[in-house]
């Protein structure tokens, strides 16, 4: 008995030791808990920041190269249907001819920086050169975006080939056969080489992209009397053809008829145009490939589940 009384006061103090142990360690885990968590949040934030940022240099580095890209192209829309060399004599004037210096030939800026007007005549810079420029610059951000790396840079090269088709179309109602015999042939390697199609089904597209479309003109000659379609138009679907593949095609000449009807009769109603004003094809055929590209596989899938 006289032990258990000697003993009970030890214990009441070993009790109270143990408690205070206990919740001394529940504080310190629970508080460590709250430190992690603010340091994962806190880590969790700079490595968002950290990306955003990387993200967002990336996107306009990318635009920048694609502007600077988007300049030469101007060049090309300017020079290929007059027959100048794209690659000398380096940037000059229309108008006067004279040579533009290269911190007025930044993409984009240097037109703002002229205030849309040459430093020499002072005669109206095309707002068409910005246009271009930042044209390119989103196209090649999309492309980032869409594909990776090597496919990227060569469904820009693709794109490309349009704006400078669509607006030398624009301008003079060809599609010069240096742009689009060499296109034809390229994508047909490619669509073999790169994108490992069946061969013969590549050169079936190729011919069938053509084909349709010279039959489609011809058909038109007959009942109309006139020539409605350019030969342009027809190398140009071959060239479809070989780069996009064989489903390619119908959704191709589908799209560009639908738009260029839409904008023939918008002329037509507005501008009091005749119905026989030939308007170039090429930009929407370019419209038509440029949507399948991006957005085909997926909008034919749609349809023929919709169907
Ligand atoms: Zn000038």
């Amino acid at each position: 008995m006289v032990f258990f009384i000697i003993q009970i006061k030890p214990l009441k103090q070993n009790l109270y030791n143990v408690l205070k142990c206990f919740f001394e360690k529940l504080l310190y885990i629970l508080t460590n808990f709250i430190i992690k968590i603010f340091i994962y949040l806190l880590e969790l934030k700079l490595n968002f920041v950290r990306l955003l940022k990387v993200y967002v240099i990336k996107v306009i580095l990318i635009f920048m190269m694609g502007s600077v890209f988007g300049s030469f192209l101007n060049v090309c829309i300017y020079r290929i249907p007059r027959n100048i060399s794209i690659i000398f004599p380096s940037s000059f004037c229309p108008n006067c001819k004279k040579n533009i210096p290269f911190y007025y030939n930044i993409p984009i800026f240097g037109y703002f920086l002229l205030k849309g007007k040459c430093k020499y005549c002072k005669e109206k810079i095309s707002f068409r050169y910005p246009v271009v420029e930042a044209l390119s610059g989103i196209f090649a951000i999309l492309c980032y975006h869409n594909w990776n790396s090597y496919i990227a840079f060569i469904h820009f090269l693709f794109i490309s080939s349009l704006i400078v088709i669509s607006y030398i179309d624009i301008d003079f109602q060809i599609i010069p056969d240096i742009i689009s015999l060499p296109a034809i042939l390229i994508s047909i390697l490619l669509s073999i080489l790169v994108f490992n199609r069946d061969v013969l089904i590549t050169l079936i597209a190729t011919i069938l992209g053509g084909g349709i479309f010279w039959l489609i003109g011809k058909l038109y000659e007959l009942f109309a009397k006139k020539e409605g379609l350019g030969g342009g138009d027809v190398k140009l679907m071959a060239f479809f053809g070989a780069y996009l593949g064989i489903k390619s095609i119908l959704f191709i000449i589908f799209v560009s008829s639908f738009l260029g009807t839409i904008y023939g009769l918008a002329l037509i109603a507005f501008k009091g145009k005749k119905t026989s004003y030939a308007i170039p094809f090429g930009p929407f055929l370019s419209f038509g490939a440029l949507l399948y590209l991006f957005y085909g596989e997926e909008i034919i899938k749609w349809y023929l589940k919709n169907l």
